[in-house]
């Protein structure tokens, strides 16, 4: 076992003292690794503490020089790329290839967050009245949480991080508990980079830690992102505590195919999207819904693909699947596809029992895909969050919408086709944040923002974006008037001022 992993508070290493830890785990073969310290409320206050003492001048801290720390942050993170993949993948499990695509997508938010100076700049309208400009600004908020999943333990903290302190905030970070270490090495990374003590701290834990960040009185607002019972939670909770608050939570995507469509580029497409990361992504196309008469053709091609995908040691570059996060989620993830049957469903691949010579302790899972699915099956109604395809027939267009639009979730989305009416018409009438056209994993680029609808979303704002800026800050106007010399005596009037 190597080092435990603790607090980073103030700039620096802060040993857990609660006396309480978790395990982390190598998913790979089973192992426990290392454990990381779960912070108590006391702990939380003390990084709460420090981040407020930072805000002090952290939050009238110059945009030049906010824009140079990122900017080294962000070289420092191009030149770890690669230490950082590994550290998640000793951790979630995930083949190297992918963490590097977290890596790169959660730099895609640095690289935002460089430019928040065009971001934030605010607007004046002169000689609204005589001698009167009215000048609009955007301020930082104070102290911000955010809360993250497992299953992108770089990427999701840098949806919001990297704008919250850009913006002039000092942020505590609660990271999954699962695999921790990459957000204290993202910390480690900032504090190269230039960053004032107190402004990014990490605090570890499970909900001791959540709930504190919830109602503590000097945390300002809290992005979170998990699953839908916990974001529900938090959502709750941290605005009866009056703060702001954006919450993703889980999802469970479609993907529609018409008969018009490329049915090759849609089984590439359904196959790399559905079990990517082993299914373990908020973005996985977990449901696809065959229109007309190519259900059966389309389920061919799928199952051709599944069956040769790779699985194996994230750290073996011959791998393109890993394995689950933990023994409890396997187990889980196997219980539907055992289930499927006695449900309705046609198993057509059935992952379980599954495993990996040499690793057989490890939370390996194999290929499933269910065909003919019921909307009834618990396969279908719950996000399983592992490589489990489910395929739907619909007759028509329009059953196939009304079925998605009846989904509790409302995350992500795509329609493959080759008719854009249909595309168009698509994305008009589909109740989900993000939608694809013949792109199965429309995870939108850092300067669009993030976020789903309905049980994928609580709050207002998406993630990252424009919307992360607006998040992350609140407007003030402020008129004035600078009366020339020679006016007269404005006068006593105690009607409403009106312009004029
Ligand atoms: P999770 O909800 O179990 O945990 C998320 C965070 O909440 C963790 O930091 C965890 O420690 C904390 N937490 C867990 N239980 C809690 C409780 N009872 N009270 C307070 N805090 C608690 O989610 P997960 O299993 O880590 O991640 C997978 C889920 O995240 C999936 O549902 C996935 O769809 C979702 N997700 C959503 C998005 C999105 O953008 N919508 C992105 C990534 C992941």
């Amino acid at each position: 076992m190597t080092d435990i992993v603790n607090h980073w508070i103030g700039g620096k290493t802060v040993e857990g003292a609660s006396g309480t830890y978790g395990p982390v785990t190598d998913p790979a073969t089973g192992a426990v690794t290392t454990k990381v310290a779960f912070a108590s409320v006391e702990e939380v206050d003390a990084a709460v503490a420090a981040a407020r003492a930072a805000f002090a001048s952290w939050g009238r801290s110059s945009l030049a020089q906010r824009t140079q720390i990122l900017f080294r942050f962000r070289a420092l993170l191009d030149a770890h790329r690669d230490e950082i993949a590994a550290l998640i993948t000793a951790e979630h499990g995930k083949v190297h290839s992918d963490a590097l695509g977290e890596v790169a997508r959660g730099l895609e938010i640095v690289d935002l967050a460089c430019g928040i100076n065009v971001q934030l700049k605010g607007e004046l309208s002169t000689e609204v009245a005589g001698r009167v400009d009215v000048a609009a600004i955007r301020q930082p908020l104070g102290v911000v949480a955010g809360i993250t999943p497992f299953n992108f333990p770089a990427m999701v903290p840098m949806w919001m991080f990297p704008l919250a302190i850009a913006c002039g905030n000092t942020f505590v970070l609660k990271p999954s508990e699962k695999d921790p270490s990459a957000s204290v090495r993202l910390a480690e990374l900032l504090s190269e980079a230039g960053l004032p003590d107190g402004v990014f701290n990490v605090v570890h834990g499970d909900k001791v830690a959540v709930d504190r960040l919830l109602e503590h009185p000097d945390v300002k607002a809290v992005s979170f992102v998990g699953s839908t019972p916990i974001a529900r939670h938090v959502h709750l909770t941290a605005s009866a505590h009056g703060k702001r608050v954006q919450a993703l939570g889980g999802a469970k995507n479609h993907m529609l195919v018409l008969p018009d469509a490329d049915l090759d580029a849609a089984a590439d497409a359904a196959v790399s999207a559905a079990y990517g990361s082993a299914g373990e992504r908020c973005m996985a196309i977990s449901a696809v819904v065959a229109v007309g008469s190519i259900g059966d053709e389309l389920v061919e091609k799928i199952r051709e693909r599944a069956e040769k995908i790779k699985i194996g040691p994230g750290n073996d570059p011959a791998s393109e699947m890993g394995p689950l996060i933990t023994r409890a989620h396997r187990d889980k993830v196997a219980s539907y596809v055992r289930n499927a049957a006695a449900e309705g469903c046609e198993v057509v691949l059935d992952g379980t029992g599954f495993t990996v010579d040499g690793h057989e302790d490890g939370h390996w899972i194999g290929i499933s895909l269910l065909d003919r699915v019921p909307t009834t099956a618990k396969a279908y109604q719950d996000e399983i969050f592992g490589p489990v395809l489910c395929v739907l027939r619909a007759g028509t267009y329009e059953e196939g919408v009304a079925l998605i639009n009846a989904s509790p979730f409302g995350n992500g989305t795509a329609i493959f086709t080759r008719d854009g009416g249909a595309a168009r018409r698509f994305q008009l009438e589909v109740e989900a944040g993000m939608v694809g056209v013949n792109v199965p994993i429309p995870v939108p680029v850092g300067y669009h923002s993030f976020g789903g609808w309905k049980d994928s979303l609580f709050g207002d704002h998406h993630i990252y974006g424009n919307d992360g800026t607006r998040f992350y800050t609140r407007g003030k106007v402020v008129t004035t008037r600078w009366p020339d010399p020679a006016d007269a005596p404005a006068g006593v009037d105690l009607g409403f001022p009106r312009n004029h």
